[in-house]
This record gives C-alpha cells, structure tokens and sequence, in this order.
C-alpha cells in the first residue's frame, strides 16, 4: 500500500509499505480523507513534539475515516462497507486512569503518528475495531475525520462544564479554537467570543457565528471581554492559543468564580499566571488533554446538524501531493488542510 512518510524533518515522501492484517480484535480500513493536524506539521517541520522525537520513519496522520474492508473472527457489530471514523488512541485498557474511565490519561497510550505508532495516511489501517465507530449515512467521511478535532472542542466543553446560557470567550480561531465553539453552542453557551491575531481567521469565526471577535493586539483582551460583558468577565474562557499574552490575559477575562481551560500547547512550559487573582476571584483552572468518551457524541452532533466541521476546511489535496499538502497548510492562514486517500 502507498503510505506517507516522514524521514527527517521537511522530509515526507509517498512510500510502498506492506498491507497492515488486522488482528483478530481488528478491522481494517480503507482510508478515505485524512486531516493535517498541527502536530502533524510540527514533526513535519521540527521531527519532534517535546519528548517525542522522530527516530525512524514515522507514517503522520492521526485525524481518519474510511471503509471497513475486512474484519477480524472476534469483531462483531461492524462489517465490510461500513464507514467508520477511527479514534486515533488506543489505552492498555488495564491502568487505573482506565479503570476510572479517564483513559486519554493513560500511559501506555498508542496514539496514531505520535513515535514510535504509524499513523493513518495510508491507503490502509487495521485497527481495534472498539475505537471504530460506524457513521451514519448523513455523516460524510470527511466529517468522520474532523471528529478527531471535534472530540478535542467537546472534551473542552465538559471540562469547562460550559452549560445553557453560558458566555464563553476563545483565544485562538485555529482549528481547536473553532470547533470548541461548535461544541460551546451546542452544550447551550449563548455569547461567545473569539480572539486570534490572524484577521482572516477572526472573520471565519465571525462567518461561523462569534458573537463578537476581538484582536488582542488592537484591544487588550481583558478591557475588550469587560465592553461586552458589562464588566462581569465570561462564566468561562478556553485557552487554545498556546500564546502566552493570552494564557496571562485568560485571568483578565474571566468572571470572578469562573472557569479557565487550557487547551493550547504553548510554546514555553512555564508561563506566569497570578496566583492571588485565581485565589482571590476562587477561579477554576483546568487543563484538557485529547479526549474520551468523545466519539459517539461527536458523531450524534454531526448526524443532528448541531455542529458544522467542514466550514473549517480551506483544501484537499490527494495521498500523491502529501509534501505540497502539508507546505500549504503550514500557511498561518490555513485551518484546515485535508488529504484524501482514494484514487
Ligand atoms: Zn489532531
Ligand atoms: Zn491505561
């Protein structure tokens, strides 16, 4: 099968691997659309996440959907012809974070394009069928793929326990910014703000229904959330920038008893937050890390029409383009990029 692999940095070339054979607890699957992820373009360009570091030929790609060709004796429930999303980490299912349920804290995780795992820009993956979930027809398989990032915006949803009548503020209009939006909306949040330094992605949030949108280098976050929250701040702030103005300026925007989540990868580990301001205004701060439990919500969301996934989408280019693919969604204007397997 024709695979997309990352050799060194800068390095991805469309190579010949052997068909995968799935295990008797497996399925396997013919991909359809795959999405660039941005932790996909930072091995791309750095061949290493933190402590993640590329040291043999890496297959990138962790963001899939496709069809069941083939299953394994122990499978029951799927069968050949349906269409599936593939949930890109699978736990040890024996820890103690997998018995309390929380299983994306598991250690022994195997997470798609994450080293040592090959991922799934692939014409073919086999996969436990328990992480492949059967889409419904009105679900197309691109929006079978974007549930990966989708499942990030949910889970951010129920960390920020973000409820009916809810204001929600969002730093970053990236894809995790734009799709916990989605997942704000439909949890019943009623204003929702977006801040981002890139105008056209503060219009895209806009487009997609932003209350008001604010660009941090024009108005200070905090002053710009109080203007349009009659000085009380938003019941809950998502942090999916990364950037540390905004990882500070997320104390300045919430309301006193509120919520911060974090999301966003910053660039340094250690960011200096103010501690007496989180005592004094009794914040809850969280952290949000992947997802569980996501993916039957993600799908029901998008079989209701609740949320909208493919508005993010900027291109789709073919397994063949995957170099060309990738440069152009390195593009800080890019959201999305998306990159179809079949020929
Ligand atoms: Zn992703
Ligand atoms: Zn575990």
């Amino acid at each position: 099968m024709r695979t997309a692999v990352l050799s060194e940095p800068g390095e991805l070339a469309v190579e010949e691997r052997p068909d995968p054979d799935p295990a008797p607890d497996e399925v396997l699957v013919a991909v359809g659309e795959v999405g660039i992820c941005g932790s996909d373009l930072h091995y791309y360009e750095h061949g290493r996440i933190g402590d993640y570091v590329v040291e043999d030929p890496l297959i990138l790609g962790h963001e899939s959907a496709g069809e069941v060709v083939a299953v394994g004796d122990e499978v029951s429930g799927l069968e050949s012809g349906d269409r599936v999303a593939l949930e890109p980490g699978v736990p040890c299912r024996r820890c103690a974070h997998c018995k309390r349920g929380e299983y994306n804290l598991c250690p022994d995780v195997t997470f798609m394009a994450t080293p040592p795992d090959d991922g799934a820009f692939a014409e073919y993956v086999a996969w436990p069928a328990d992480f492949a979930y059967r889409l419904p027809p009105d679900v197309s398989t691109r929006e079978g793929a974007l549930c990966e990032p989708l499942s990030v915006g949910v889970h951010v949803a129920r960390r920020g326990d973000i409820g009916v009548g809810d204001s929600v503020l969002i730093t970053g209009a990236g894809p995790i910014g734009l799709l916990a939006m989605e997942a704000a909306r439909a949890a019943g949040a009623t204003r929702i703000f977006v801040s981002d330094v890139v105008e056209s992605k503060l219009d895209r949030a806009e487009e997609r229904g932003a209350d008001a949108t604010i660009d941090p280098r024009e108005e200070d976050l905090g002053e710009a959330v109080a203007r349009h929250t009659g000085g009380e701040g938003v019941d809950v702030v998502v942090e999916a920038s990364g950037a540390e103005s905004a990882i500070a300026g997320s104390l300045d925007a919430v309301r006193r008893g509120g919520t911060v989540v974090f999301v966003g990868l910053a660039d340094e580990a250690e960011v200096p937050l103010d501690v007496l301001d989180i005592v004094d205004n009794e914040l809850d701060v969280r952290g949000s890390f992947r997802y569980r439990n996501t993916y039957p919500a993600a799908i029901d969301l998008l079989a209701d029409g609740e949320v909208d996934v493919e508005g993010i989408v900027d291109f789709e280019m073919g397994l063949g383009e995957v170099d060309a693919a990738f440069r152009r969604a390195m593009d800080p204007e890019t959201v999305k990029g998306m990159v179809t397997i079949e020929e």
